[in-house]
């Protein structure tokens, strides 16, 4: 009888479940077509404004479900245990070469991110995120990291200290780009900075040979590098070739595609690095700028490339690979990685002698590069570079109010000595106990019933095969601590 009237209530709820699922799959529908295709062009699936009142009210009273806003996304477990153990690695990795980290805040004034990384870039023309303030200045979220370090540097005069000045950063950077595979709007970047002393080669092969002994250690796959050197801003060196290089586009300007046709005028050596198939036949036969660089930054280069082999770092060197701004200078550097498609960058860096200057410092020399962490891991996942730990290392299967307070001890003892223990809040049959350990991964039961409390002899289960042992209090830690 009663397992008939909670039957038929479980199948009443059931019904309920089924025709509220209709009902916000409807509202969902509503809700899509209202805020996103009717206002807006049909197929760009974007808001084309910020919703207005009356979408807000319309989205308080219909309790719509939120999600994740286009282009970020929510890292759960157990993902995250790789994403700590890659940010774990880094700051190893980055420790021993005497790095210190560095934690910017994630707003600055706008101004900064438009003279460090260029009002007309992409990144601060179309993607930034900005925001007039209460107080009507303008706030961006950041979309790259060296600015912020280089007005740290500034502002704490940190030319001061011991140079160079060696930082690290892991964080979240926003560019509202187009999400696809690696490319995101909110993603994350781990990056460092030298900066302040000299620019002797030296420093450019170690910061590479760092990222490299990173990549290594997270034996990330079909790990490759790419060098080059695109001379500093003066006439005898790349002025003088980006002169004659726009003079060789020109002559080929009609067989280029529209981008390429632009970048002659606002940044001709960005040619250099498209991805356009067709183009490419037609930027073999350009000037290279390995053929135009002054003594010194031929000299420097030369020694980068000795720096590198001292070094055992392998690389390839690629004459198209370009920095579009002033400031980069002498050696650019990309890294790309297996199993990520067209977005194979994972590591992209440089030198940039003049920005601190730039930014209202002292002339300094820096160099530096920045990592994105979210293909680092689509890379080691792909890879199946991702151990999979046991999600608990004990369960404690206890019942009784005796083997409940041994059990709080127990899981006390266990967890300080960081053994990860699940303690159930409430007594559980045995049976069902054990159930719940192997839903949970975990790789051994730890069975407390009163008997167990009273004879002070413990039984410890292996979920993986089911044998089990007896230990005594002192025992079991010593085992545990032994076999986790
Ligand atoms: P790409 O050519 O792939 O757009 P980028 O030149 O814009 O890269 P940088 O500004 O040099 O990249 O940033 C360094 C690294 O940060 C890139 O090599 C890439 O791994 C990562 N990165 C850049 N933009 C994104 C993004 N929108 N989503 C995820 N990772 C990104
Ligand atoms: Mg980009």
């Amino acid at each position: 009888m009663l397992a008939a009237t909670s039957s038929t209530r479980t199948s009443t709820e059931q019904n309920r479940l089924v025709a509220n699922d209709r009902k916000r799959a409807l509202f969902r529908l509503s809700f899509f077509l209202r805020a996103f295709i009717l206002p807006s062009e049909a197929g760009t699936a974007e808001p084309a404004s910020t919703p207005g009142e009356e979408n807000l009210s319309f989205l308080v009273a219909t309790k719509s479900k939120f999600q994740a806003i286009r282009g970020t996304r929510d890292l759960l477990p157990p993902e995250t245990a790789l994403w700590n153990r890659v940010e774990g690695t880094a700051r190893e990795v980055f420790g021993a070469f005497g790095f210190g980290e560095i934690r910017p805040p994630i707003l600055e004034p706008t101004e900064l991110f438009a003279r460090a990384v260029g009002g007309e870039t992409d990144i601060v023309s179309k993607e930034m995120y900005s925001f007039e303030d209460r107080d009507e200045s303008s706030t961006s979220l950041r979309p790259e990291a060296t600015a912020s370090v280089c007005r740290a540097y500034i502002e704490h005069q940190m030319q001061q200290l011991p140079l160079p000045v060696k930082l690290y950063y892991i964080g979240p950077m926003f560019r509202r780009e187009r999400p696809q595979k690696g490319r995101y709007r909110q993603f994350f970047q781990i990056g460092a900075e030298v900066l302040g002393g000299t620019d002797a080669p030296a420093i450019d092969a170690e910061v590479i040979e760092m990222v490299m002994t990173f990549f290594d250690r997270l034996q990330l796959p079909g790990v490759q590098l790419e060098i080059n050197s695109i001379g500093h801003n003066a006439d005898n060196c790349r002025r003088g070739y980006v002169a004659q290089l726009t003079s060789a586009l020109e002559k080929v300007k009609d067989k280029l595609g529209t981008d390429s046709q632009r970048r002659i005028e606002t940044n001709p050596l960005r040619v250099l690095d498209s991805k356009l198939e067709r183009e490419q036949p037609i930027i073999q036969n350009l000037p290279r700028i390995a053929d135009h660089l002054c003594d010194e930054c031929k000299a420097h280069y030369a020694a980068v490339k000795r720096q590198l082999e001292m070094r055992g770092v392998l690389y390839r060197e690629n004459w198209q690979l370009v920095r579009g701004l002033d400031y980069y200078m002498r050696t650019t550097f990309e890294i790309t990685a297996a199993g990520l498609g067209s977005q194979n960058a994972v590591c992209g860096g440089g030198r940039y002698d003049s920005l601190v200057e730039l930014l209202g410092g002292p002339p300094t020399k820096g160099i530096g590069f920045a990592i994105g962490e979210d293909r680092l891991i689509l890379s080691l996942q792909g890879a199946g570079k991702v151990t999979t730990v046991a999600a608990r290392d004990v369960y404690i299967a206890w019942m009784g109010e005796h083997a409940q307070s041994t059990a709080i001890r127990a899981a006390k003892s266990l967890r300080a000595a960081g053994i990860s223990v699940e303690l159930p809040p409430v007594g559980q049959k045995f049976g069902k106990a054990l159930e719940r350990a192997s839903k949970l991964n975990s790789r051994y039961a730890l069975i407390l019933g009163d008997n167990e409390v009273a004879e002070g002899s413990w039984t410890l289960k292996t979920l993986a095969d089911g044998s089990q042992q007896k230990f005594s209090e002192p025992e079991l830690l010593d085992f545990l601590k032994r076999s986790l």
